[in-house]
């Protein structure tokens, strides 16, 4: 093991990227190279961890230049690497496994019995859920601490919540107990995080709130043990074992079917613009990978395109693939939904306005808000999983994505980058990827759109996102951003890349501009055909 980490540390740049001084200077990609190397060759990964461990108190300087690790195969080649930054070895070879938690949705067939009963259950639980946190939050800002235990709740089962603990059964009440306190460890958590400048500029901390509607009304939910339930999949009912209940379902569980797939909590919400009931399972599933043997891929969020990704060279050719996820259709849909909520908001500004009709314009207004964040997330879904699939045809096993600083400090506008919230784009991308076994990792991307990849040396933004080297040649800004990424994160950058671009839309990935101009054909790509079809 301590020859492998040690021939690990020597071959990339290695912890020595973390120092402060490396992310200032403005040497060339190679030079710095060169340098961490040197540094390298006496430390190993643990005495690098140490380091780490002590600058992260003094500063954000070095946190900048930190790797964050984005999934779960992420996390445990860093357990096991101390640094991704490094090409895969031997350690690489043998199947690892990981344990993740995921959620499967089913939507509920319900009777105008099963609706009340559910509404009544759900409310029920809603109330237990204000009350604790009202009890909770009064505690913690009159500075007397953050209460996150499940058992304040649950000691007064015969008190204050005798009601609601015969309604829910002893199983379902301690369930809610815990999600309660789950709420509220998530909270200190966050406190925690924001204390040590770790949390992400627009992430807000706030204690636990109330389940209510802006119309005041309680916002039903009901909270079934893992043990308290039964799914049966050939007859698609699910069974709520306190209350003897069966309630018919529809759609295809993905996790639920995996062998040695484990039950958690089920929690059934109330959708109120379709008008439907939805149960959430949470699965635990074990998910394999042979980590490591493969390519790195350099990717860059959300500029001219939403996505950007460039993989190391296919071959001996030195040829790599770039894909462009345009962001057109996003956009577009944007602007539509915020022209017709700009409507809707005139037609409320008429003071004599009935109140019927206003409540009308309201509940209008709320669906377009919901259709647009829907439309978004299919994009970002069907992006993420497309990409991924792509991908593993080209033989991708790890990704290295850019975080854009700055942006998300941005006020929320028109049309800028802020609106493609980054965060949830991200967060598909490391779940597909990790449903793949590919580990994602987070590099900070200062500058990579300022230099160039190859000679790093300061690049000019010329028109339609191109960027023009001194040394007389012209990229896209974003394959030239993926590429420093890609670098930065110990990859090797290809010469020359074959670009593929895609529009994804809500409904499904298009393949645009397909010129047969295969001068050069990378026995890999030749795969890629299949996964456009698809
Ligand atoms: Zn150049």
């Amino acid at each position: 093991m301590e020859e492998v980490e040690k021939r690990v540390t020597r071959r990339g740049p290695g912890a020595a990227g973390r120092s402060p001084g490396a992310k200032r200077s403005k040497r060339s990609g190679r030079e710095r190279t060169e340098t961490e190397v040197k540094g390298n060759e006496t430390g190993n990964v643990k005495e690098s961890r140490k380091r780490k461990g002590k600058k992260k108190k003094n500063g954000s300087e070095d946190q900048e230049m930190e790797i964050v690790p984005l999934n779960a195969w992420a996390r445990l080649l860093l357990e096991q690497l101390g640094d991704p930054r490094c090409s895969g070895g031997r350690w690489a070879q043998a199947l690892q496994r990981v344990s993740v938690v995921r959620t499967d949705t089913l939507r509920l067939l319900t009777t105008p019995e099963l609706d009340d009963f559910l509404r009544r259950v759900g409310d029920a639980t809603a109330r237990l859920i204000n009350m604790e946190n009202y009890r909770r939050r009064r505690l913690f800002f009159e500075g007397r601490g953050i209460d996150y235990s499940w058992m304040s709740a649950w000691a007064r089962r015969f008190a204050d919540y005798s009601d609601i603990y015969k309604l829910l059964g002893s199983m379902n009440f301690h369930e809610a107990c815990r999600l309660i306190s789950d709420q509220w460890k998530g909270f200190l958590g966050l406190l925690k995080a924001a204390k040590e400048g770790k949390l992400e500029p627009w992430q807000k901390v706030r204690p636990p709130g109330y389940r209510k509607d802006k119309d005041g009304q309680r916002i039903p939910i009901v909270v079934v043990r893992y043990d308290n339930y039964r799914i049966d999949l050939e007859r698609k009912t699910l069974h709520l074992g306190y209350w003897n209940v069966s309630i018919p379902f529809r759609g295809k569980p993905r996790w639920l079917t995996k062998p040695g797939a484990k039950r958690g909590r089920l929690i059934i919400v109330y959708d109120p613009v379709k008008k439907r009931w939805y149960a959430r399972v949470s699965v635990e599933v074990t998910l394999e990978s042979k980590l490591g043997g493969g390519l790195k891929a350099g990717i860059d969020l959300g500029r001219e395109r939403l996505i950007a990704l460039v993989t190391e060279p296919l071959s001996e050719s030195g040829e790599g693939v770039a894909l462009l996820y345009r962001g057109g259709p996003l956009k577009a849909d944007y602007f539509y939904f915020e022209r017709r909520i700009a409507e809707i908001d005139r037609m409320l500004a008429d003071p004599k306005l009935e109140e019927m009709d206003r409540a009308v314009l309201k509940e209008m207004r709320r669906r377009l808000y919901e259709k647009r964040k829907r439309h978004r997330e299919q994009i970002f879904a069907n992006s993420a999983a497309h990409l991924i699939r792509v991908c593993e045809e080209l033989g991708v096993a790890a990704l290295l994505l850019g975080y854009p600083r700055g942006i998300a400090q941005d006020k929320p506008g028109k049309g800028n980058t802020n609106m493609w919230s980054y965060r949830r784009l991200e967060q598909r991308i490391a779940v597909a990827a990790e449903n793949r076994g590919i580990p994602v990792f987070k590099i900070p991307e200062d500058n990579t759109s300022k230099t160039c990849a190859r000679h790093g040396c300061e690049v000019e933004r010329g028109p339609r996102g191109l960027v023009r080297c001194p040394f007389g040649h012209a990229m896209h800004s974003d394959i030239n951003a993926a590429m420093n990424i890609l670098k930065r994160g110990g990859g090797k950058v290809p010469a020359r890349v074959r670009v593929l671009s895609f529009i994804p839309t809500a409904s499904k990935v298009v393949a645009v501009n397909e010129k047969k101009r295969n001068h050069n054909p990378a026995p890999k790509a030749g795969n890629l055909d299949g996964a456009r079809a698809r």
